[in-house]
């Protein structure tokens, strides 16, 4: 049988280039391919990025108050529809569609905070730096940017970066994850539809061949990249190399420290539903507890019991988790717990078993936890992506800052405590990025920034806020002297556009 194939988008229109690889993209629920998508060319892409480049010249000089009306337009229309874009996520990510409805909305943060572009656009201006001599600087759009995008998020996370591209006067090429395409199509309709001029966003699908074309084109100038720590780097090392913008977003190995004041119950809640939550395939993921003597048993015992009335199955029933991607991540995943076995970890509840409200042949594998996990195992050290949740015990804070402070990855981090002081030491003694108090997945909102520290970033510019209207310009300072003041003419009415 012959499936639908997902096409690029490229200058407001599908666009089908020439090359003919293709890959199945999988309903995870399901456990079939459903569609193809296609697998641009260097030559597919260079088309694309031609087209983007035209598109520039007149994005790059529309007024503010014209682009912030088709901004305005967009979330107007992601606001209405939302419901259609999760039906899509879940169609082939695997997720809720309630968990789809959040990173919707996630997402649609970022396109309100960028509906703000006058005002973060703004330069600065010195009157009589010297005698009849001004000062100001002007932030100015970079021309072709690219987005690469991985496939936990494949709404929310290009949502980071391309309403600030395009708010900023730059044109977008969006290269998501070729495990679930459609969402980046249809977000491709709906700027059509806000009114965006066609070329401004580009989606062109495709593997390693595209992400090297990206890499290496002389008109592209920047690419804003998530996904794994090793191909993160890849892509810091050869665009930097290659004289481009890059931030790099790459894996996470997020630690909850449980001090012996905390709350246990909210502890407990709060473990589950960020270790758990869509399925355990979020870079903000709880997937270590370290627990502070003496409450490893008492904690222990409460997830375990609160994990079992978590219910597995297909996302768009009423369901708390999904199945995973695919069936080669599902069995990566659960590779882990052999591991965990002959390293000597406790595995207290084991998802091989679940049985799921779905289809038989999903992607299934139930939420775990495995205590007493060794940190010389693999269990503790790796990545592992997937609904398992490691528990080390230690003796006291400190041992606790210095295990967290050892590893890796430095994406995100929380304490559970009522001690104020302990909270406030832990704030600034910690090496990770995004920091949470009694908050389990600490997202910064969309008017902040959003990155990690050591191999969780490649690069010095995390993703929205401030910082990425400043990734997404150029920053030029003038300093100018007039002696012969002149006027505009008249003009009694109020400017429009
Ligand atoms: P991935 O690294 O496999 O893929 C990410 C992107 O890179 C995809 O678009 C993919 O097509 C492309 N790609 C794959 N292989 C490539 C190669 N050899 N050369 C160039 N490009 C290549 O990641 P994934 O499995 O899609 O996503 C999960 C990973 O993303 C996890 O490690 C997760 O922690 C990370 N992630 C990080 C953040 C963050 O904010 N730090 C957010 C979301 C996901």
């Amino acid at each position: 049988m012959n499936l639908p194939i997902i096409n690029h988008w490229v200058g407001g229109a599908e666009f089908e280039g020439t090359s003919d690889r293709l890959a199945d993209v999988f309903n995870p629920a399901l456990g079939v391919a459903t569609k193809q998508v296609r697998l641009a060319s260097t030559g597919d892409l260079d088309s694309a990025v031609a087209v983007a480049k035209k598109a520039f010249e007149s994005w790059s000089t529309m007024s503010m108050t014209k682009r912030v009306a088709i901004l305005f337009a967009f979330r107007e229309l992601l606001q209405a529809r939302k419901h259609e874009l999760a039906e899509i996520i879940t169609s082939e990510h695997g997720k809720v569609l309630s968990d789809a409805l959040g990173e919707i909305t996630r997402g649609q943060e970022v396109v309100e905070f960028a509906c703000g572009l006058p005002h973060m656009l703004k330069g600065e201006y010195s009157l009589n730096a010297s005698t009849n001599v001004d000062v100001y600087s002007l932030l100015q759009p970079l021309g072709v940017v690219s987005i690469v995008s991985p496939f936990n998020f494949p709404a929310m996370v290009p949502m980071w970066f391309f309403p600030v591209a395009i708010a900023a006067g730059n044109t977008v090429i969006l290269k998501p994850s070729e495990k679930d395409p459609s969402a980046s199509m249809w977000v491709a309709n709906l700027w059509k539809e806000a009114g965006l001029p066609d070329g401004v966003f580009n989606v062109v699908h495709g593997d390693k061949v595209s992400v090297d074309g990206l890499l290496e084109h002389p008109d592209v100038e920047s690419l804003s990249f998530v996904g794994s720590t090793p191909i993160a780097q890849y892509v810091y090392e050869k665009g930097a190399a290659n004289g481009k913008r890059v931030q790099a977003l790459g894996g996470a190995k997020n630690h909850m420290l449980v001090l012996p004041d905390a709350n246990l119950d909210l502890a407990a809640d709060s473990a589950v539903n960020a270790g758990f939550g869509s399925a355990g395939e979020r870079c903000m993921a709880i997937s270590v507890v370290v627990a502070v003597d003496p409450i490893g048993d008492d904690l222990v015992n409460a997830i375990s019991e609160k994990m079992s009335k978590i219910v597995v199955g297909d996302g768009t029933r009423s369901c708390d988790m999904g199945p995973l991607v695919t069936q080669v991540h599902r069995d990566k995943v659960a590779s882990y717990l052999d591991i965990a076995t002959q390293d000597g970890a406790t595995i207290v509840q084991d998802g091989r078993g679940v049985t799921p409200d779905g289809d038989e042949n999903g992607f299934w594998l139930g939420p775990t936890l495995i205590d007493n996990v060794p940190t010389t195992s693999k269990v503790y050290q790796e990545e592992i992506f997937g609904p398992v949740l490691s528990v080390v015990r230690v003796k006291t804070y400190d041992e606790a800052i210095a295990l967290i402070n050892s590893g890796a990855f430095g994406n995100g981090t929380a304490i559970f405590t009522n001690d104020g002081g302990a909270a406030r030491q832990f704030v600034t003694d910690i090496q990770v990025g995004m920091v949470g108090v009694n908050v389990p997945i600490p997202v910064p909102m969309a008017y902040f920034s959003f990155g990690g520290w050591k191999h969780s970033l490649f690069g010095d510019s995390r993703a929205h806020g401030e910082e990425g209207f400043r990734f997404f310009t150029r920053q030029k300072v003038v300093t100018s002297r007039w002696s012969d003041p002149s006027h505009g003419g008249l003009n009694l009415g109020f400017p429009q556009t």
